[in-house]
């Protein structure tokens, strides 16, 4: 994602968690960008706060304590060049606070309307345990649509694995695209 974002750009990090996607996008938009958090823990963004603060670049975050599906709210449409999603569950939290298949697919529908031309959207999702894998074969699912609206994307995973391994989905929104 690194290239795709520039300084002075806004961005949203979908799941803050604690905050190690949200420091990434803070570096990459530089002091005049911004970075939108989202997490529906409070614990989740306090952590995160406490990331960035202690990098020097918390000026450059707006932590927002709200479910991502709404991230519509927060932003303009076409005013954001990428939108970064990393699934399931914080390591070490409750296990209960899992990202859930409907409200994330609202959320990447939000995306959508809210990337600009040439945006990135990045999705991890979690196959390994059983309400991950029907929420990653819904997100795959859900990607593979954008295809046929003209944006480019990619699927990078290991194989060969004992259990289904993460997987990154990862979509640029062309110019020319019809969404
Ligand atoms: N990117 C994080 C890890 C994210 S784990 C890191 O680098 O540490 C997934 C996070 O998604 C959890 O913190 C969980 O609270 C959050 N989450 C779950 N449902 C959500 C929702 N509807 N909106 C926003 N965040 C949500």
């Amino acid at each position: 994602m690194k290239p795709r974002i520039h300084a002075g750009d806004r961005v949203i990090d979908a799941t803050a968690g604690n905050g190690h996607d949200t420091l990434f996008l803070a570096d990459c938009v530089g002091e005049t960008g911004r970075v939108l958090a989202f997490d529906v823990q409070e614990s989740a963004l306090i952590s995160s706060r406490e990331r960035v603060t202690a990098a020097g670049v918390v000026a450059r975050v707006e932590f927002i304590h709200d479910s991502h599906s709404r991230m519509g709210n927060h932003a303009a449409a076409g005013s954001v060049a990428a939108v970064m999603f990393n699934l399931g569950y914080l390591p070490g939290e409750d296990h209960d606070l899992t990202t859930q298949t409907d409200e994330t697919l609202a959320a990447l529908q939000a995306s959508k309307t809210l990337l600009q031309p040439g945006g990135v959207l990045s999705v991890v999702c979690y196959p390994g345990h059983p309400a991950g894998l029907i929420e990653a074969e819904a997100v795959e699912k859900w990607m593979h649509t954008l295809t046929a609206e003209g944006w480019r994307m990619a699927r990078y995973g290991a194989v060969g694995t004992l259990r289904p391994a993460p997987f990154l989905l990862i979509g640029r929104k062309m110019s020319g695209s019809n969404s």
